[in-house]
């Protein structure tokens, strides 16, 4: 059975274009209810520990200093089948090979500067809820 939860992550250049409100009513609309969200600067070692899974892509390190340049948002989502819901609205890693209408066909600016992340499964929906979220801040 699939999970009901995901974890997204709005990343700096989307929060540093002014793009949280506009990304927020895309994916309220399309039926994913806010059940946490906090705006945090992530710390290198933060960073290299949410993307510990891409240690040893050649990628890494850009990404990891990337994700630590400046806030982010990052938000619990609830809906019925959340994870493939959410990776379905926000499209393919590469912006230049998402579908019109996706969330980073829309609002990227390159692959790593893809505006969003999003759980790439159950289990790791629930990793990644906890690396952010307690319990009593989660409703
Ligand atoms: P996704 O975010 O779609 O799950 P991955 O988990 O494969 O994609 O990669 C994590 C993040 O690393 C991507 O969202 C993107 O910001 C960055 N990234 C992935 N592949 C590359 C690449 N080839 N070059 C630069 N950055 C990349
Ligand atoms: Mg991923």
């Amino acid at each position: 059975m699939s999970g009901n939860i995901t974890l997204s992550i709005i990343k700096p250049f989307a929060i540093k274009s002014g793009f949280i409100g506009p990304i927020m009513a895309i994916i309220t609309e399309a039926g994913f209810r806010i059940s946490a969200i906090k705006s945090v600067k992530l710390t290198i070692g933060q960073a290299e520990e949410f993307y510990s899974v891409h240690k040893s892509k050649p990628f890494y390190n850009d990404l990891v200093e990337f994700m630590s340049s400046g806030p982010v948002v990052a938000i619990m989502f609830k809906k019925e089948n959340a994870v493939e819901d959410f990776r379905e609205l926000i499209g393919n890693t590469d912006p230049s090979k998402a579908k019109e209408g996706t969330i980073r066909k829309m609002f990227a600016e390159s692959l790593q500067r893809n505006a969003v992340h999003g759980s790439d499964s159950d289990e790791n929906a629930i990793i990644e809820s906890d690396f952010f979220f307690a319990k009593k801040e989660r409703f």
